[in-house]
């Protein structure tokens, strides 16, 4: 009998690919860069499971370009790039990697939003050009964190622990997200208003809910139009819940303050972009869960998700437990694991 075959979409930390080396025969996309949609599906289509990165699309096509797929393990808590309602009516698992990475990323949406009330990538570009002549009075002046109310859209597990760094600075805290969370609110001292209020009373504001049909440029003109002139946003959750020629006029106009963003609508921006270039706004490339600890726990957690999948149980981490036992998790298993 054969092992299972998987396929990794790209280079990934050691700890998962060395776990799935233990039981199956693994092949990967050896570059930095992702493969296009047409290459990934040939590369995938004799495999039973896929590890693959938010820069995959995993669509129904897909799927059926790969007839021996039982399971999909997205390197991410976001799993907006999977077609998931094809992934269920096709019996094929699909897991993802959240809690892993949810401290990492607050702590980046935290660093973005301390940045950018300090100005700190722009206090650097003054030293680095040579133009720091003297202490300045007027130099570079910021806005107070400490204090200052902060808005948080989609108060899960990284909204939760974004909540925890701003007491920290004591900000007075508030939260839009469709479910109420009454243990949160008590234990963070956050109140939960609907989405206007958070715009209009909030000096930050901080994305940290799921992109769906919902969330999808839910950032637009008019909900800039509520927001204080002063304000900043910080998305680190995707791109598209900000509608990103909106957001340039904003920038632009002084509708807000700022923004600082670690993920952007399309992605990657080019170093021409008009987001790239405003004095009032920070990008960085999608590092939300970049730490060395962080990827390593990803990649570890993707990988026994896999496993899970190919040996026919749920996987640790899974956003459709309803194909298990289904369709092509119900054939049965010409490998041997
Ligand atoms: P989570 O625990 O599922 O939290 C998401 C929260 O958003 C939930 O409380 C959800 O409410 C709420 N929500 C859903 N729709 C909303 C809406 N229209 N308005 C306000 N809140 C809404 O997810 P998480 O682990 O915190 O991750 C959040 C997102 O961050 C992920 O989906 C991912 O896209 C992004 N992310 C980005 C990076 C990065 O590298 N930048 C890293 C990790 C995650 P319900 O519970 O009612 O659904």
């Amino acid at each position: 009998m054969r092992r299972p075959h998987v396929f990794i979409t790209r280079r990934i930390p050691e700890t998962g690919v060395r776990l799935l080396q233990a039981a199956c025969d693994v092949t990967a996309w050896d570059d930095d860069l992702p493969p296009s949609y047409d290459t990934l599906r040939a590369q995938a289509q004799d495999c039973d499971g896929l590890l693959a990165l938010l820069t995959d699309r995993i669509d129904a096509a897909l799927m059926d370009a790969c007839p021996r797929l039982r399971v999909v393990s997205n390197m991410a808590v976001g799993f907006d790039n999977i077609d998931i309602a094809a992934a269920t009516a096709r019996g094929i698992l699909v897991g993802n990697t959240p809690d892993v990475l949810t401290e990492a990323t607050a702590d980046l949406a935290f660093a973005l939003l301390l940045a950018a009330a300090r100005r700190i990538p722009e206090g650097v570009d003054v030293v680095r050009a040579d133009r720091w002549q003297t202490w300045g009075p007027l130099l570079l002046l910021g806005r107070d964190v400490h204090h200052a109310t902060l808005g948080i859209v989609g108060l899960g597990r990284i909204g939760q622990e974004m909540a925890r760094r701003a007491r920290g600075f004591s900000m007075r805290l508030l939260y839009a997200d469709p479910t109420r969370k009454p243990a949160v609110e008590a234990e963070l001292g956050i109140a939960h208003v609907p989405f206007e209020e958070l715009l209009r009373q909030s000096d930050f504001i901080s994305i940290h809910a799921p992109l769906t049909d919902g969330t999808r440029g839910l950032f637009g003109a008019q909900a800039f139009a509520q927001m204080k002139p002063a304000a900043i946003l910080i998305n680190t959750a995707r791109g598209p819940i900000v509608q990103t020629d909106a957001l340039i006029a904003a920038l632009r106009e002084g509708t807000i303050g700022g923004a600082a963003l670690d993920v952007t609508d399309p992605e990657p921006l080019r170093a021409d972009h008009p987001l790239v270039n405003l004095s009032n706004c920070i990008v960085v490339p999608h590092i939300g869960s970049a730490t060395m600890q962080a990827r390593g726990r990803m990649s570890e957690l993707a990988a026994r998700n896999i496993l899970a999948g190919l040996h026919g149980a749920l996987p640790p981490a899974c956003v459709n437990p309803s194909a298990a036992g289904t369709g092509r998790q119900a054939q049965p298993r010409d490998y041997e694991i």
